[in-house]
């Protein structure tokens, strides 16, 4: 890594030992920088009765935040990626690149109420053998078992004959909306599509299905109540992925001497497609 003419930072506790973890990283001249969560592993080593963490120099930073995604408020990450320590980064002068840039994923658990944090992601291994429908006719509120063969959409197949349910993220994600946005969408708030596993079920029998998705399907029957090989699974696209973020050069060091970026805090490598296998990409470089 290169060397740094930056000045040295302090970390200075900037709330209370036992609560919230929240401190703000200083440089020397005492401005802030960034707000960081301290781990209770790490304030188990914090001096007790202070409220300082002992100051420590060092002449590089490497922020690995992660990425933007919930800036859309629900998103597949966890609520704790909430994009601060990159907005604080920004704040204080670091460029930020391809904002536009974000990857929907076509196979999440769709918004059921007030009470989800993320929208879960579903394998898309699911869609080797799930097929997605809706009803063909807007309004149709029927219960999935109750609209027969005739009045059901299977979309992707009739759009995408040679892809099928297998269409990529992006098609797949937009044949979504575009149903839904035709009144066509079933569920809570009509924001969802079927993916059904009937017809795999019935041939391949319901213990193979099971071997390959059996921890999927608990899964979503813990957060959705529903069984998935009773009945279709609901799915809808969610915001998955940033490809934009802070700008860096190739060593990953953003504009700010000594501030590294890596993962998808950083804008590198993706452009507006998102590269497969990202999360280990730089890990490995
Ligand atoms: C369900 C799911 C499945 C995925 N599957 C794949 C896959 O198959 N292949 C693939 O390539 N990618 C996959 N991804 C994407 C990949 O996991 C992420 O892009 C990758 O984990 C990003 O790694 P990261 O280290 O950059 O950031 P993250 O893993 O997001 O880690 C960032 C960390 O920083 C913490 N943090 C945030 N703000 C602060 C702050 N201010 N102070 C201190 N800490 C902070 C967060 O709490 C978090 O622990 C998947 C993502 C999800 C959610």
């Amino acid at each position: 890594m290169r060397e740094s003419t930056a000045d040295c930072w302090t970390i200075e506790a900037s709330a209370g030992l036992r609560s919230p973890e929240l401190f703000t990283l200083a440089d020397r001249r005492g401005s802030n920088c960034f707000s960081a969560h301290i781990r209770p592993l790490l304030a188990r080593f914090m001096p007790a009765r202070s409220r300082c963490i002992p100051a420590r120099r060092c002449s590089t930073w490497l922020l690995a935040t992660g990425g933007y995604g919930n800036v859309f408020f629900l998103s597949t990450n966890a609520k704790g990626c909430n994009v601060t320590a990159t907005f604080r980064a920004y704040k204080k002068g670091a460029l930020f690149a391809n904002p536009c840039y974000t990857q929907i994923h076509p196979t999440c658990i769709p918004v059921s109420g007030d009470h989800q944090s993320k929208l879960t992601l579903m394998s898309e291994s699911l869609r080797n053998d799930g097929r997605v429908w809706v009803p063909k006719n807007p309004g149709d509120k029927r219960h999935p078992s109750e609209i027969p063969e005739g009045d059901r959409d299977y979309y992707l197949e009739r759009k995408y004959p040679s892809y099928g349910n297998l269409a990529p993220r992006d098609i797949s994600s937009r044949a979504a909306k575009q149903v839904c946005d035709e009144g066509r969408g079933i569920g809570p708030g009509g924001r969802g599509v079927y993916l059904d596993f009937a017809d795999s079920i019935n041939r391949l029998g319901k213990d193979k299905i099971e071997e390959r998705y059996a921890n999927l399907f608990e899964m979503y029957q813990r957060i959705t109540g529903e069984n998935a090989y009773e009945q279709p699974m609901r799915i809808y696209p969610a915001i998955h992925y940033t490809m934009g973020g802070l700008w860096v050069d190739y060593d990953l060091m953003s504009n700010i001497p000594g501030l590294f970026v890596i993962g998808e805090a950083n804008f590198s490598d993706h452009g507006a497609n998102r590269l497969g296998a990202s999360a280990l990409m730089q890990g490995s470089g």
